[in-house]
């Protein structure tokens, strides 16, 4: 069916219509990056205006922007340039299944509030030999925002590197390579409003990692393969969008709680997972006591709002998230979770829609269970 209220940002958001716009008109220029005619110029100018509005979002060189097919790719390359280098890797444990799995590491455990635990990273760092941390600016799940000056202070005080995805935090909030001080970090266009397929690996000054695809040396060598012109055009446009909407995008916190309120008075029990730590403006992640996560997301989409449970690179899965067992939470209300992540098309109505879904769902599955 067609969904009438998509509440799945950290999903995927909407393509923004100025990446929409920019796209349509670079799918209109033929010309290889890497030629030296004038079509070819015409494309190579494309890719480097995109290279610096996506390192505008990053606060950064644009010669420091590695361009890949995503968050995915940016990941595996920076943790398996990092491994292949002889550092034992250190993951948080509510990382991404890209970071997941990128390479063999170690997991440093998160608190029950969803942030990682600083005191075991630093444990686990002394009891390594070179070592590289990653550790996620936000998480996708809960939108809990990661404390990561801190664990960068930790990580160097042991003579680690950290990388950092910032694939969800990144148009959401602020995400200044050089203020978190990290050495590695990961974009991706999709989750800020540009076209799925494109994103990019963040390099600090002197930090090289191996090329996972090699090819015609381009990416300065970094990353082999004729660059996505118009994909890149896509993130360049959606980068600048969502720089100039930080603001208006932290103000879904609004909504945001007053949703998350308007649940509570329906079902006091509930829990919001990550409530009391510093989150993503636009997420929350829902318990609604006694409904298996499948039903709801189902039940949801019946009424027209698209929202996931877990993750949704697993939303097809029926799995209790692994971000919620690491924080501790028992499998009952882990199963019981959805996540619903606004987004800037989001509007008020869309918001009132959602909390009657809500309310409609729980007391027919109450009244189901009597
Ligand atoms: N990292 C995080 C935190 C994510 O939420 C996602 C996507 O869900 C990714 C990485 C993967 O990014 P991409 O879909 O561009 O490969």
């Amino acid at each position: 069916m067609t969904q009438a209220i998509y509440l799945d940002y950290n999903a995927t958001a909407p393509l923004r219509s100025q990446a929409r716009d920019a796209m349509i008109r670079a799918l209109s220029v033929t010309g290889n990056p890497s030629s030296v005619h004038g079509f070819g110029r015409a494309a190579r100018r494309l890719v480097e205006e995109g290279r610096e509005a996506v390192a505008a979002l990053a606060g950064v060189a644009p010669a420091q922007i590695v361009f890949t097919s995503g968050g995915t790719e940016a990941n595996a390359m920076a943790l398996r340039g990092l491994a292949s280098a002889g550092r034992t890797i250190l993951v948080s444990a509510i990382e991404h299944p890209s970071v997941l799995t990128a390479t063999a590491s170690a997991a440093v455990p998160v608190r029950p509030d969803g942030v990682v635990d600083l005191g075991a990273l630093d444990g686990m760092l002394a009891a390594c030999g070179p070592a590289a941390v990653s550790l996620m600016a936000a998480n996708n799940e809960t939108g809990v925002i990661q404390p990561l000056s801190d664990a960068v202070e930790i990580a160097r005080r042991h003579g680690a590197l950290v990388h950092c995805d910032a694939v969800q935090a990144a148009g959401k909030i602020a995400v200044d390579f050089d203020s978190l001080g990290v050495d590695l970090l990961s974009l991706s266009g999709h989750k800020i409003g540009g076209p799925p397929g494109v994103g990019a690996l963040v390099l600090r000054d002197g930090v090289v990692v191996p090329p996972l695809i090699l090819g015609g040396g381009q990416e300065r060598s970094r990353r082999g393969g004729t660059e996505n012109v118009p994909g890149i055009v896509g993130f360049g446009a959606a980068a600048e969008a969502a720089r100039n909407g930080l603001d208006a995008f932290a103000g879904l916190a609004a909504w945001r709680d007053a949703l998350e309120r308007r649940l509570l008075e329906i079902s006091p029990e509930a829990a919001i997972f990550g409530r009391r730590s510093p989150r993503l403006a636009n997420t929350s992640c829902i318990e609604m006591p006694g409904v298996p996560a499948e039903t709801q997301v189902m039940a949801f989409d019946l009424a027209g709002i698209a929202v996931s449970a877990g993750s949704a690179c697993s939303s097809g899965k029926v799995a209790a998230s692994p971000v919620l067992a690491a924080m501790g939470v028992a499998e009952g209300p882990a199963s019981s979770a959805v996540r619903v992540s606004l987004g800037w098309d989001t509007d008020a109505d869309e918001i009132e829609a959602f909390v009657k879904a809500w309310s409609s769902i729980f007391q027919r599955a109450g009244a189901a269970a009597a």
